[in-house]
């Protein structure tokens, strides 16, 4: 039997019913965590959606719906998961949304809202979670910024604001629980296809007045030099690896996954 790198953790993932979260959860499950997986909705496939991993990887997984843009919910998804489970040793912030225009346009309530989804809420799960984390002398805290958190795009104000900060929040999560055996680091993706950048590329074709096509190729990928989009499985091992004892050292740092694109 192959041994599981993760057997016997706890792990949460914010926002992971979909896309790089679902990604995330199913390579710590494959890797032997328990889990909570977390949406704001609470459908009987969210639960089912757990009830899957459950059976495919022979570990521990419930749904827990909790709304990430809500202070309260983000600490409440910590505390339950770990009532449920046991612990919360691995924490993932991954929840995300955007919203695409320029700044004199840009709403008010969806700055507001990313900036809650995207950001604040990883204050508060990381809160409520250290103090689990110190409690088992062991933790990890992985943030899924993005490319945009070191570089910006124009009409991604809300977006690249919030990423730029998860990067400055990992950092000092990591000051303040280095030598403890809790490491906080951020993933930085460069275009991965998933609904998020499904549902940006009518914005995109409209703000650019190009066609589906045109946009991936000239405007998505033109800043990834690989050519190619990462995938959510990518997203899953590198997770994976900075909660592995490899990374013991790793900490405060980024680590892009963007086929180049921060290289230029
Ligand atoms: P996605 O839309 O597939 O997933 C977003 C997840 O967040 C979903 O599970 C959704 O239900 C959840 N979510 C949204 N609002 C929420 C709320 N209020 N409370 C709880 N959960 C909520 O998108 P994705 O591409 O998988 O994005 C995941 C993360 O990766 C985001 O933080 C995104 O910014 C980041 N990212 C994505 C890409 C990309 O190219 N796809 C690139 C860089 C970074």
């Amino acid at each position: 039997m192959v041994e599981k790198s993760l057997a016997g953790k706890v792990a949460v993932v914010t926002g992971s019913n979909s896309g790089i979260g679902l990604g995330v959860a199913e390579a710590l499950a494959a890797a032997g965590a328990k889990l909570a997986i977390n949406s704001f909705t609470d459908r009987d496939e969210d639960h089912a959606m757990a009830r899957d991993l459950a059976r495919k990887h022979g570990v521990e997984v419930i749904y827990l719906a909790a709304d990430m843009s809500k202070p309260d919910d983000c600490r409440a998804l910590v505390t339950q998961a770990a009532e449920k489970l046991g612990g919360c040793e691995i924490l993932v912030n991954n929840a995300g949304i955007q919203h695409v225009a320029p700044i004199p346009e840009f709403p008010t309530e969806k700055w507001d809202a990313i900036l809650a989804i995207n950001l604040s809420s990883a204050f508060h799960t990381t809160a409520a979670a250290l103090p689990l984390m110190r409690g088992k002398g062991w933790g990890r805290v992985v943030n899924i910024a993005s490319a945009h958190g070191l570089t910006a795009s124009p009409y991604k104000s809300a977006y690249v604001a919030a990423k730029h900060g998860i990067v400055g929040l990992t950092k000092v999560t990591a000051l303040e629980t280095a030598g403890e055996g809790i490491t906080c680091n951020a993933i930085c993706p460069g275009y991965v296809l998933t609904p998020i950048v499904e549902a940006q590329i009518p914005d995109q074709m409209k703000t650019h007045k190009m066609s589906r096509e045109d946009v991936i190729a000239k405007v998505m990928l033109a800043r990834q030099p690989s050519g190619e989009f990462a995938t959510v499985e990518q997203m899953g091992g590198t997770a994976v690896f900075l909660c592995s004892d490899a990374a013991a050292q790793i900490t405060g740092t980024t680590i892009s996954v963007d086929g180049g694109w921060t290289a230029m």
